[in-house]
Order: C-alpha cells, then sequence, then structure tokens
C-alpha cells in the first residue's frame, strides 16, 4: 500500500503520555483504504476546521430498521474510499464479558468487510465498528449473525441495553443485571430492531446505587438494586477505620445525606427508617457496613443528555420493585410507559421531556400508580398528589 498521507495537525494528537486514536488509526490505515482515506479526510477537517461527514439516505440490513447508522463523506472525489462509511452497532454482551476468542473473531470478520477501526464500547453500550461501504453490510451482518452476535439499536428504537457487571464481579449487586439485561433484549426484540418511537429509550441496570453503569444520568429506564432490611453494623471492623486513619465523624456521618447516622467514638447508629438506600456510607466501609434483607430495584424515568431540555437525571417511579425471572411487573410497566409515550410524546421528544410537560399526575394516572412521597424530587414545587371530584366528600364544608 502507499506511503500514509501527511498528518502534521493529527501529529500532535499523539503526543503526550496517553493512547492516542490517530495511532490506532494509522496502524490500521497501513493496511486497510478506508482507514486511510479517514486519515486524510480527519486531517483536512483539522485543517479546515469543518466536518466533512454527512448524515442522510437509510442504509441498513433485511429485516430491520435499525442497527446501521449512514456515515456519508461530502468529499467522495477526494476520499472515495469513504464516500460512505457507515457505523455499525453490534449488541454487546451484558457486563461487556468477553472471550479473547470472540473478540479476535469480530476484529477478522471487521478487517474483512469494514475499516478495522472498533470503539469498544459506544455511550449507548454498544460494539461500535467505525466504517464500511453500503455492498459490505449484507455479508458483514450475515458474518456476525452466523456465529450468534446480532446488531444493536439506533434511531428511534430502545437502545442496546446495557448493565454493571453486576453479581459477576461486585459483592454489593442487591440483583443480577446480567440476567435482567439478557431478558430485556430477549422480550423487546421488536422494539431494538425496528425504531417505532418518538425517539430512542435506553434501560441500563445497576447493582446498587453506587451506580458504576451511570444509569439514573443516562438511561429513559434506570433500574437500581436496593434492599429493604436495616444496615449491618460490624463495630469493631469500624474501630478498625478509625485506627486506620478514616475520621467516621467527617467521612461517613456528615456525608451521609439523610442525616441519619451518628457517632460518639464508641459506637456506629444508624435510623434505618430514614436511609435512602445511597450506598455511601456502605461503598466507604465496607468492611463494617453491609445490607440485609429483602433485595429489589428502585425503579426511576426520564434521564438523558441536553435535546430539547437540558440533561435530566432520572427520577424515582417505583421505590421497590421484586426482581425475579421472568420480570414480568418490569415487563409490564414497560409497555405501559411506551403506551403513554405512543399516545403523547411529539416527535423527537423523549420520556422524560413528556412527562415534565404533561406533568407527573397525568403519567402517574395513565401508567396506574399511586403517587408517593418517594418521588418527589423538589419537594414544595410539585405535589404529585391529586383529587378528583368523585372523590371529595359530598357537602363537605371542609
Ligand atoms: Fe446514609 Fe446513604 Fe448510608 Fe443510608 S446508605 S445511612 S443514606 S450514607
Amino acid at each position: 500500500m502507499s506511503e500514509l498521507p501527511k498528518t502534521p495537525l493529527l501529529d500532535e494528537l499523539e503526543k503526550g503520555p496517553w493512547p492516542s486514536f490517530v495511532t490506532e488509526i494509522k496502524k490500521a490505515a497501513k493496511k486497510n483504504l478506508m482507514a486511510k482515506d479517514e486519515l486524510a479526510q480527519l486531517e483536512k477537517s483539522y485543517t479546515d476546521k469543518r466536518g466533512y461527514w454527512k448524515h442522510g439516505g437509510i442504509v441498513g440490513v433485511r429485516g430491520y430498521g435499525a442497527g446501521v447508522i449512514g456515515r456519508y463523506s461530502s468529499l467522495p472525489d477526494q476520499f472515495p474510499n469513504v464516500a460512505n462509511f457507515h457505523t455499525v452497532r453490534i449488541n454487546s454482551i451484558a457486563g461487556f464479558f468477553y472471550t479473547s476468542d470472540a473478540i479476535k473473531m469480530m476484529c477478522d470478520i471487521w478487517d474483512k468487510y469494514g475499516s478495522g477501526l472498533t470503539n469498544f464500547h459506544g455511550s449507548t453500550g454498544d460494539i461500535i465498528l467505525l466504517g464500511t461501504n453500503t455492498e459490505n453490510l449484507e455479508p458483514l451482518f450475515a458474518e456476525f449473525s452466523s456465529r450468534g452476535w446480532d446488531l444493536g439499536g439506533s434511531g428511534s428504537a430502545m437502545r442496546t441495553p446495557s448493565c454493571c457487571v453486576g453479581p459477576a464481579r461486585c459483592e454489593w449487586s442487591n440483583i443480577d443485571t446480567l440476567d435482567i439485561t439478557y431478558s430485556i433484549t430477549q422480550e423487546f426484540q421488536d422494539e431494538l430492531h425496528r425504531p417505532a418511537f418518538p425517539y430512542k429509550f435506553k434501560f441500563k441496570t445497576a447493582g446498587c446505587a453506587v451506580d458504576c453503569i451511570a444509569s439514573i444520568a443516562r438511561a429513559d429506564c434506570s433500574i437500581i438494586g436496593t434492599w429493604k432490611g436495616n444496615i449491618a453494623i460490624d463495630q469493631d471492623a469500624v474501630k478498625w477505620y478509625e485506627k486506620n486513619g478514616m475520621n467516621i465523624q467527617e467521612e461517613i456521618v456528615n456525608r451521609c445525606p439523610t442525616k441519619c447516622m451518628s457517632y460518639d467514638g464508641k459506637t456506629l447508629k444508624i435510623n434505618d427508617e430514614d436511609c435512602s438506600r445511597c450506598m455511601h456510607c456502605i461503598a466507604k466501609m465496607t468492611k463494617a457496613l453491609k445490607p440485609t434483607g429483602e433485595r429489589g430495584a428502585t425503579i426511576l424515568i426520564g434521564s438523558k443528555a441536553p435535546f430539547v431540555i437540558g440533561a435530566t437525571l432520572s427520577w424515582v417511579i417505583i421505590p421497590f420493585m421484586k426482581m425475579e425471572p421472568p420480570y414480568t411487573e418490569l415487563k409490564e410497566f414497560t409497555r405501559k410507559v411506551w403506551e403513554y409515550w405512543d399516545e403523547y410524546g411529539k416527535n423527537r421528544e423523549r420520556i422524560g421531556e413528556l412527562i415534565i410537560r404533561r406533568g407527573m399526575r397525568d403519567f402517574l394516572e395513565y401508567v396506574g400508580i399511586q403517587p408517593d412521597p418517594r418521588m418527589v424530587k423538589e419537594p414544595r414545587r410539585d405535589p404529585f398528589y391529586f383529587w378528583k371530584e368523585e372523590e371529595l366528600v359530598p357537602n363537605s364544608k371542609l
């Protein structure tokens, strides 16, 4: 293959202590023409201070409406090997566990049909294959699917659900995040592959409120493991932390968001009724504290990046849901939420934005959930309680 293009501006991004995506593109460009043109076009973008990718046209594989994102160069004469350079999303494994054989197999297929460039993982959670042309999509998909892989979600569809490593590696996981993610993926195949919603819908499942998958900030439906019992305290272990330099008052008690802890230098106490299960104290003193009692999940709705309105975090809709296979309650609840969104959502309006527009009362009434003080996001501003005329006492003087 001919020499790599000169890239003085991109070369700057290889300086410094960190791995550089430029180095990786250069490696791929030595053996792949698409990667070579991608490198050259990127340098031009840096030189001209503008992007040369454009969206447009529907691309995909037969039977699927999602999973491939069309990308085209606006300079096809100059960079013919990236005239079309589509992104392919492959549905990732719950918890992101792969064998090295599986990764090698994926890379071999991708070298054959695409640019060789990948992104493990995109922010949705998919395996991202960066850049192939339209003709290669069907054979690429055939090879992946014959080995048991599937496309991920894109566009106005349910996106590939993702989760933290959960019980596979973490002792604090209250729920089987991996199984929940797998079950959701299997149940909602249609919604994943055939975009029919007003806009995207993401599920993310975390085993506890430490929320290593950042579900509270990145999912239309955040499923966060929790517990019902008290926090068990090993007072000797508390002392051990103190002896080893931890300031229990400063680092633990004062930072409890609900102020339900106290420490007199001898005994740590928790008023469990007021504990919000935030995990702060447990994550800091893992030897001393642990949850007890029934396990399940808190279901929250509505987080998203800025779009119609600014970024939002999810807020509590169901404080405690049992999470046992086949997760019927969660699936029925989800279908009801989608029905509401189908009925009232505007084009490109996320479920959280719809709830903000129409009000929480409207949403709760539709999905048939009773208001609960734990749902209140901003006290004194959003009272979700509502009374209907027929519920008021007739002739009441109040
Ligand atoms: Fe306080 Fe959070 Fe610990 Fe509960 S889990 S006692 S709210 S720090």
